[in-house]
């Protein structure tokens, strides 16, 4: 048990661990590090409950690190369940079930994350975190000396007073800005995809859905001389509560990218959806919101200097649909085995032995997958690959099963069927883009 004699702390600090930012990323590592015992200090801007601009699907991938945390997923504690996906495109509409695994439940998850990280957040604090809310954290305080982090500067409160705290360990959850990551010289690689999702609330009658719905065909209808096949996809997500979130995410790999308006490409492709699905203008709820998508690893390397960078902040999206939630909280609870392990070791060579070893954690569950990702993004970025794949592709029910284990990253590592083995095996041998 942690006590001012058995405290890790050194003299002046106000933790043994600093998170900044508490959404998935932050939330989880900040449950799993307090359960292993440490005092951990989590820094947030916001104060919540708070949106955060996302399509609110979570995969059986996320469902799986939810039981990890121990959240209770069943129906019976209030969680709204979905069965699979639905692919729109290329004339064809088909439903596909989440794959029967033996790692990962059959089920995936909608939840509006403002409720979803207000859940998280209350679940690192009863696991024994301090949170402070309103509080912004403008940049890493290192040691002149070694150019270690030995705490944060932040603006706190209503007033925005300037603050600092101080750890031995700082973990970087603060999402697609990276601005701790940032202020330590950790910049973006810009060969690595990045993507863009905008995305509205409609009240509609498709609220009550069981399968995630997609659509492939993006048409990028601005010059109408040349319509161009957008990289990417549109969701209808049912919300349950008589809402849906629709949104669509396009890559940076297309011509089109950072030429585009995604807010009107978004409402050029709802005009074109059938009248009774509702999503027109005078049913939406709220502004269309849009964020960056950090992804493929576009931020490394994941730990120097006393620095862990977990979630968006490491560039943990997918490159193949876009989910970072699942990524976000598998990072993390790789970050708190690695920093848990590393504050059990006096200060030195064995403790930085042990945090050095994240950035292989993380390269091992989730590099293969990401590399592929990134190949994959270079490849559909090319319009004519994309129009092909989706005539040619769509109609196969066998050929999309498998897409979706790809795509998803939904598969057993351990035997499994032989869907399972060859993407087992595609994933290993994958070079780097
Ligand atoms: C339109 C859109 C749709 C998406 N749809 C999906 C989806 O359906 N499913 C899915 O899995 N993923 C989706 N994503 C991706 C997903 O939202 C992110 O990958 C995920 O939120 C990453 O979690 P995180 O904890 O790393 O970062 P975030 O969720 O961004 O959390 C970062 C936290 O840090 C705080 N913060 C930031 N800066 C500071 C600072 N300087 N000081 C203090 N606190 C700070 C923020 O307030 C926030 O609470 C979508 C993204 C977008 C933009």
């Amino acid at each position: 048990m942690t006590s001012p004699t058995t405290s890790r702390r050194r003299p002046d600090d106000d933790a043994e661990v600093i998170v900044v930012g508490a959404g998935p990323a932050g939330a989880t590592v900040a449950a799993y590090l307090a359960r292993a015992g440490l005092d951990v200090l989590v820094l947030e801007k916001s104060t919540f409950p708070r949106e955060k601009v996302c399509g609110d699907g979570i995969t059986p991938r996320g469902v799986k690190e939810l039981i990890d945390l121990g959240v209770d997923t069943r129906e019976e504690a209030g969680w709204l369940h979905n069965r699979g996906l639905r692919v729109v495109g290329g004339g064809v509409s088909m439903e596909l079930d989440w794959p029967q695994l033996a790692e990962f439940p059959p089920y995936g998850l909608v939840s509006p994350r403002h409720e979803f990280d207000d859940m998280l957040a209350r679940h690192a604090e009863s696991s024994g975190a301090r949170i402070v809310q309103n509080t912004w954290v403008t940049g890493a305080i290192t040691d002149e000396r070694t150019g270690r982090i030995t705490g944060v500067n932040a603006k706190t409160g209503r007033e925005r007073t300037p603050a600092t705290y101080a750890a031995p360990l700082v973990v970087a959850c603060d999402g697609v800005s990276a601005r701790l990551a940032l202020s330590m010289g950790i910049d973006k690689s810009d060969r690595r995809p990045m993507g863009v999702a905008v995305r509205r609330y409609y009240d509609s009658p498709r609220t009550k859905d069981d399968y995630l719905e997609s659509h492939v065909e993006l048409w990028d209808r601005s010059n109408p001389a040349a319509p161009e096949l957008m990289p990417g996809y549109g969701w209808i997500f049912g919300m349950g509560d008589g809402t849906v979130n629709v949104g669509l995410g396009v890559l940076s790999t297309s011509k089109a990218y950072g030429n585009t308006d995604y807010r009107k490409l978004l409402r050029s492709w709802l005009d074109g959806t059938p009248e009774e699905w509702g999503l027109r203008e005078q049913n939406a709820d709220g502004k269309i919101g849009g964020a960056a998508l950090p992804m493929g690893f576009n931020r490394t390397p994941h730990y120097r200097d006393g620095l862990l960078l977990v979630g968006d902040a490491g560039g943990m999206v997918s490159p193949f649909n876009g989910e970072g939630i699942a990524y976000a909280m598998e990072s993390a609870r790789l970050a708190a085995e690695c920093v848990a392990h590393a504050l059990a070791r006096p200060e030195g060579l064995s403790r930085e032995q042990a945090l050095a070893r994240y950035p292989g954690a993380v390269s091992e569950s989730l590099g293969g997958y990401f590399r592929m990702g990134n190949l994959f993004s270079r490849v559909i970025g090319n319009p004519t690959v994309m129009r092909v794949a989706t005539k040619y592709g769509m109609p196969r029910k066998t050929l999309m099963r498998f897409v979706l284990k790809l795509l998803a990253n939904l598969y057993d590592t351990r035997g499994g069927d032989a869907m399972d083995r060859v993407i087992s095996a595609t994933t290993r041998l994958t070079p780097s883009a």
